[in-house]
């Protein structure tokens, strides 16, 4: 069996993040070449990029969000956003790493073990960065491991221009439907996300479409993302992403938190490599990390539930609210500082941690200083 410092499962947002934040003889897996494989719309905060110094990658900068009501469009000038190349961020990230690439399916992942397709491998460090399915080995065990709460959307492209992100709010099913056109440059992703997880949304996306006479489905792409927070360390390996269930609730962003807690979990799985820290208070550090955090998941994941079943009247007057001039300073800030973007950075940079409280100084940080796993969400319990 190959031995490597550490193998990184996953090779997207939260895989390429973490790698980019270790040295030594990395391994890092896919089923898919890198840069293949795009499930998103690829928008997230300009200050991402800028940090990670990946602004080549940039398609379009937006500086407002516009959220259209049946009788209302509300600008919110959040902070910037950008539309990017997935491909280009993702080869230009992982030129950065020095990892070798593995091309293969992870079976099963877990205590200093990984089993894919193209063998068996082991490391001391493991990062599960496989999104929603994760890394847990098949049947029960991965869906135990699950974030409990999915959301679906699936998008399109078509060459249309604009600016600004746009997001329109609509309903299906009984349930809150969100479409969104995002300007990219010379074409615009336009897609609809349930956060039922209700997942046959074709005809919807067709249907939409043409309301706005922007084209015809054609090629889509999509899939699941988590959005509740369930335990990030699981059978000694760091979970990053949609495999900790990282997705910001309400909004889907899951770029942002994946890259974030990515990096973070590489520069602790680096003190491991180096001798700094032992494996049990580098873990412990992580889950200290992500759980500070975790109280802005809460509220919302509860505006979450809210919204899904919120009147349109009443939605209309919450758009405005967080748009209005009061509102949005407080809802910018709080919403930034839930997966906050200062946290990235464009190479290894072993020094840049949150504060986990209980244990501000990472020197003397010990596995005993973690907080037990009870207090996650238990994984695939609920849906909405
Ligand atoms: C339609 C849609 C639009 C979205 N738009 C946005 C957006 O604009 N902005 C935003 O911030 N978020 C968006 N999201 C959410 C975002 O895509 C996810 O939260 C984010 O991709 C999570 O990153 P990740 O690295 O954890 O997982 P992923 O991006 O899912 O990456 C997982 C990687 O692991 C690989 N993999 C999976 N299983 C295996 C296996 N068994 N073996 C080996 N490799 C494996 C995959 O090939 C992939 O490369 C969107 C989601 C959808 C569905």
């Amino acid at each position: 069996m190959s031995s490597y410092d550490a193998i990184v499962c996953g090779g997207s947002f939260g895989g390429l993040a973490a790698a980019s934040q270790m040295q030594g003889r990395v391994l890092l897996i896919d089923r898919l070449p890198i840069g293949d494989g795009e499930t998103s719309a690829s928008a997230l905060p300009l200050a991402c990029l800028e940090n990670m110094d990946l602004l080549d990658c940039v398609e379009q900068v937006h500086e407002e969000i516009v959220v259209h009501t049946k009788r209302h469009s509300q600008r919110m000038g959040f902070f910037p956003f950008c539309t990017f190349d997935y491909r280009r961020f993702c080869e230009d990230l992982f030129q950065r790493t020095g990892a070798e690439f593995l091309r293969a399916r992870v079976t099963g992942a877990g205590d200093g073990r990984v089993q894919t397709t193209e063998g068996d491998f082991e490391a001391p460090v493991i990062v599960d960065a496989v999104g929603w399915r994760t890394a847990a080995e098949k049947g029960r065990a991965s869906r135990r491991a699950r974030a409990p709460r999915r959301s679906f959307g699936v998008e399109s492209r078509q060459p249309f221009s604009g600016d600004g992100l746009h997001f329109y709010v609509g309903r299906g099913n009984g349930n809150r439907r969100f479409y969104w056109i995002f300007p990219a440059g010379d074409h615009v992703r336009a897609g609809l996300a349930t956060y039922t997880g209700e997942s046959a949304l074709s005809e919807d996306l067709a249907r939409f479409l043409g309301r706005y006479k922007i084209g015809e489905p054609g090629h889509t792409h999509g899939g699941f993302f988590t959005s509740r927070l369930v335990d990030p360390v699981r059978r000694r390996m760091f979970c990053v992403g949609d495999a900790a269930g990282q997705c910001l609730p309400v909004s889907g962003e899951g770029i942002r938190p994946a890259l974030v807690f990515g990096q973070v979990a590489g520069r602790l799985a680096d003190r491991v490599r180096m001798g700094e820290m032992e494996l049990p208070a580098a873990l412990a550090y992580y889950r200290g990390a992500v759980r500070s955090h975790a109280r802005g998941y809460r509220i919302l994941d509860r505006l979450q539930t809210v919204l899904n079943v919120l009147p349109d009247q009443l939605f209309e007057g919450f758009a405005r609210l967080v748009g209005s001039e009061r509102g949005l300073p407080i809802a910018s800030r709080k919403y930034w500082n839930v997966a906050p973007p200062d946290l990235l950075s464009a190479g290894p940079e072993p020094d840049l941690l949150p504060p986990v409280p209980g244990g501000e100084a990472l020197d003397g940080w010990t596995a005993s200083g973690s907080r037990d796993a009870s207090a996650w969400a238990s994984p695939e319990t609920s849906s909405t």
